[in-house]
């Protein structure tokens, strides 16, 4: 199938004639547009190119222009790609492959954990509920998995995303918040495969492990709703998540 290509002020937009992102361009446009303003600004980044965004019919598409044919909802691809699924049921658009796109001019940390952690602070929520209500469940529920464990892609690999993911996004927020952008890029910009730990100490000039107990202390110190945190256990049980 051909594509049809629309630009605006930061992007290409890919999508098929006939297509539900056909019908809805200018809707789809204006919340890219949104997101990456808000990012850039945040970040403090200005992006070189525009960002081409492939608006896909299926997740096994969108593993075919990847390249690795594993069917996913999007994925970013370096320097400035961006394939994501928008079909009837699934509208993978929004803030998360944008961020990724967006911070490769910061830096690509190997950990997994910090990326999408990053990606996540910007969504702030995923299947709409808050990242922080997760972790608290995760929390209450002896589901929560330390982050010194997750740091490792292996370990970070192990786990559904649905438990990875709102941890990492919820951690980067409270760095964020705690020590400021500024020292959050530098730290994010100085990371390599082995230097997780002493980076932070010297970055943040606490040790990684006063944090990660802080962090914890944090989120069990906010408050959720009843309704919330049932809507997170009938999902994780949908799922055979629930321990
Ligand atoms: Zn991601």
């Amino acid at each position: 199938m051909e594509w049809i290509i629309r630009e605006s002020d930061n992007y290409i937009f890919h999508y098929y004639a006939g297509s539900i992102a056909e019908k809805q361009i200018e809707k789809i446009i204006n919340l890219q547009e949104t997101c990456f303003d808000f990012i850039c600004s945040c970040l403090e980044v200005t992006m070189e190119t525009k960002i081409n965004y492939y608006l896909c019919n299926s997740p096994t598409e969108v593993g075919e222009f990847y390249g690795d044919n594993e069917p996913c909802n999007a994925c970013a691809k370096e320097p400035n790609e961006i394939y994501a699924v928008y079909n009837d049921q699934i509208k993978c658009v929004g803030f998360h492959e944008d961020a990724h796109v967006i911070s490769y001019n910061l830096a690509i940390p190997p950990q997994i954990f910090m990326r999408e952690g990053l990606a996540m602070f910007f969504d702030k929520v995923s299947l709409q509920i808050p990242n922080y209500a997760w972790v608290k469940f995760f929390m209450d529920n002896h589901m929560y998995i330390r982050i010194e464990e997750l740091i490792t892609n292996e370990n970070f690999y192990q786990y559904s995303d649905l438990i990875t993911y709102p941890i990492a996004g919820a951690f980067a927020e409270y760095l964020i918040l705690m020590f400021g952008i500024d020292k959050f890029k530098t730290f994010y910009s100085s990371l390599k495969e082995d230097n997780f730990e002493s980076s932070f100490h010297a970055i943040f000039k606490v040790p990684f492990s006063i944090i990660d107990a802080k962090f914890k202390e944090y989120i069990d110190s906010i408050g959720t709703n009843r309704t919330i945190s049932n809507i997170i256990q009938k999902e994780l049980k949908s799922r055979n998540l629930l321990k």
